[in-house]
């Protein structure tokens, strides 16, 4: 290497994808108070703090019901069945999202049926039309990457079809579409809870969102064994409830969304303008009326996995959201998707690639795997 371009190479850094234990040091004192205050209690299910939890969150959504679940995919699966989704129904969602949107409907019985994405990952409302049918049941858009669906037409279609929509909620808690928040457009939103997502328990949960009073009920009811009283039970259910020591974490956790939700859409608007103008790489934008949330800050790169090879050598992790769409799943063989079905969800496995953008990152390391995707295309 000349002296020039070693002069040229920014200092090697680490930049992790995400950092579940940094999120949780500056609020670890809080975190234990909130879970010692519970194991003080001995209200270990269903204790008040998950009603606690449930208030806040309906409010938080722009509606009036909340239920605190053990699971964003057992949201998905509550809110279906509450609508009545059974075998023979078909449920439509995304060809690009994570499994739970399909697996939902499959495992009530119900076929799922996949409809291909826009530039924005998300349904494409014209497909959708197109793939309604008398026996369609319900339909989940997906806000994927925290990136609101595109609603107004999805409503218009399925209002005209009388066909519920259940909207899939588990990366965009807070995104808001022509200023009203996600989860409140459809019969009901599925939020999921995973460490991993925007608001994150210490372990496993999720939640449904709904003005539907019967709705929430239902669901209320089949998050726990269809127990109506203790005596009686009205309808078989699993169980599906959210720990009491997960609620009182996510009550601490709940005071900094906003401030986190700021922080990951700064730090999209410092790689757009970092990013922009590298030919080749394409960078996720809001659309008009959007306000995304940045779950996930996903680019389409030409040559991405040699870009993604280069970023690992020089210290970024990165992540593949998803690399094989839901009809490439050996689950899904029995549906008959042939590949070549979705072209642009397809096109768009092979391209994307997920950037670090969690709340934590600083300028410097923000700057730094922005400088090695540029060094990368030089
Ligand atoms: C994470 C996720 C789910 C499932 O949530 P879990 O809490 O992991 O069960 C469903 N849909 C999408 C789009 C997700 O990202």
């Amino acid at each position: 290497m000349s002296s020039i371009a070693k002069a040229r190479a920014p200092k090697a850094m680490k930049v992790a994808y995400v950092d579940i234990a940094g999120q949780h040091r500056p609020l670890k004192a809080e975190l234990l108070k909130a879970v010692g205050g519970v194991l003080d209690s001995g209200q270990l299910i269903l204790g008040p703090q998950v009603e606690a939890f449930e208030k806040a969150l309906a409010k938080l959504c722009g509606v009036k019901y909340a239920v605190g679940l053990n699971s964003g995919t057992d949201a998905l699966i509550l809110s279906l069945r509450a609508l009545g989704v059974g075998p023979g129904d078909e449920v439509i969602t995304a060809a690009n999202s994570f499994v739970a949107s399909a697996s939902c409907a499959a495992v009530l019985g119900a076929k799922p049926v996949l409809v291909d994405v826009r530039d924005d990952y998300n349904m494409d409302p014209i497909l959708l039309d197109r793939a309604l049918t008398p026996r369609t049941k319900a339909v989940i858009p997906v806000h994927l990457t925290g990136r609101p669906a595109d609603m107004g037409p999805i409503l218009e279609i399925c209002r005209r079809r009388s066909v519920p929509i259940v909207e899939d909620c588990a990366q965009a808690i807070r995104a808001e579409y022509r200023g009203k928040r996600v989860g409140s457009f459809g019969a009901a939103g599925c939020l999921s809870l995973h460490p991993l997502k925007t608001l994150n328990a210490c372990g496993d949960g999720g939640a449904v969102v709904t003005d539907d009073a019967k709705l929430y009920e239902q669901v209320k009811l089949m998050r726990n064994l269809g127990l109506q009283t203790r005596e009686n039970c009205v309808v078989w259910s699993g169980n599906s409830r959210l720990d009491t020591v997960q609620a009182a974490m996510l009550l601490v956790k709940l005071k900094h969304l906003e401030e986190w939700t700021r922080a990951r859409r700064a730090n999209a608007a410092f790689y757009q303008t970092a990013l922009a103008g590298i030919p080749g790489v394409v960078v996720p934008k809001d659309g008009p009326g959007e306000k995304a949330v940045y779950h996930t800050f996903i680019i389409q790169a030409e040559r991405r996995d040699e870009l993604k090879a280069f970023l690992a050598e020089n210290g970024v992790d990165t992540a593949i959201h998803y690399p094989r769409p839901i009809h490439a799943q050996d689950a899904a063989k029995p549906l008959g998707y042939a590949p070549g079905a979705f072209p642009v969800a397809e096109r768009q496995a092979r391209r994307i690639l997920s950037l670090p953008v969690y709340p934590g990152l600083t300028k410097a390391e923000l700057g730094y795997v922005a400088e090695t995707i540029r060094r990368f295309y030089h």
